[in-house]
């Protein structure tokens, strides 16, 4: 990096060069508000009786379920790229943490692993496939039909 480069990069904010040098690994910088869902996620026993009542499960077997959503993606934040052509089904409809024993707060992960996800959207492989052709075709032909 030359000099030029490396005046240009001090004068990014901090959060934008600690993005950029994370993405890869799929870590983004986290508020005191995340850390305090993400402790509310780590709740989750894996009962199951979030998986029960959810209707998206049942009628989507591509979705993951809430009980993978609280398990796996909301201890592992890392995971949210392999994650994201599945947590977009959810419809936060709240129905898992009602049914939750440990009142695992679903909808606010799946939101917060979607957030997660737009930060890190200058790079296309954080996006959902669909809407990764979606993308493709607007900037192709300004339309997102074929
Ligand atoms: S009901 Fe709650 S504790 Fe049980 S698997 Fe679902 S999120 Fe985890
Ligand atoms: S909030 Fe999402 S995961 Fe929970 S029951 Fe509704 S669709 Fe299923």
């Amino acid at each position: 990096m030359n000099i030029e480069e490396e005046r240009a990069n001090a004068m990014r904010p901090a959060r934008e060069r600690l993005v950029e040098h994370y993405k890869k690994e799929g870590l983004v910088p986290l508020s005191a508000r995340d850390e305090l869902l993400l402790i509310a996620a780590a709740r989750c026993v894996g009962c199951g009786l979030c998986t029960l009542v959810c209707p998206v499960l049942a009628a989507e077997p591509r979705y993951c379920g809430p009980r993978t959503v609280a398990m796996t993606a909301a201890r592992l934040p890392a995971a949210a790229p392999a994650a994201r052509n599945v947590i977009f089904y959810c419809t936060t409809c709240g129905a898992c943490e009602v049914a939750c024993p440990r009142k695992v707060p679903v909808p606010e992960t799946v939101a917060f692993l979607r957030l997660m996800l737009a930060r890190l959207a200058e790079d296309e492989e954080y996006h959902p496939e669909r809407l990764r052709e979606v993308r493709r075709r607007v900037r192709a032909r300004g339309s997102p039909y074929e």
